[in-house]
């Protein structure tokens, strides 16, 4: 199931029926378009170990670029103890390989 039905099973009858009354009134439409816009002009970033969104026009992170120069990566982690989970995490690949 994917999120969106998974959050549905969790809501309780009265936030199920504003979330109906929203959807027929556009506002999901609205919300969601607001959404990918934030998402299409890179604003938004999500931490890659708790799944956090990160706001990087108002928000605090850290970010991360790693990789050789040919395929330079970057990452973006709403606190220091994501960013420390990652590396710690990317060593111990590094050390299996
Ligand atoms: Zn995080």
């Amino acid at each position: 199931m994917n999120k969106l039905g998974k959050l549905i099973h969790t809501l309780e009858k009265d936030e199920l029926e504003n979330l109906k009354r929203d959807l027929l009134i556009g506002n999901m439409e609205k919300l969601i378009n607001k959404r990918l816009l934030m998402l299409s002009t890179g604003e938004m970033k999500i931490c890659p170990v708790c799944g956090n969104d990160i706001n990087i026009l108002k928000d605090e992170y850290y970010k991360l670029e790693f990789g050789d120069q040919s395929l330079r990566r970057q990452a973006y982690f709403d606190a220091l103890d994501c960013m420390q989970f990652f590396i710690d995490k990317s060593r111990g690949q590094e050390v299996n390989q």
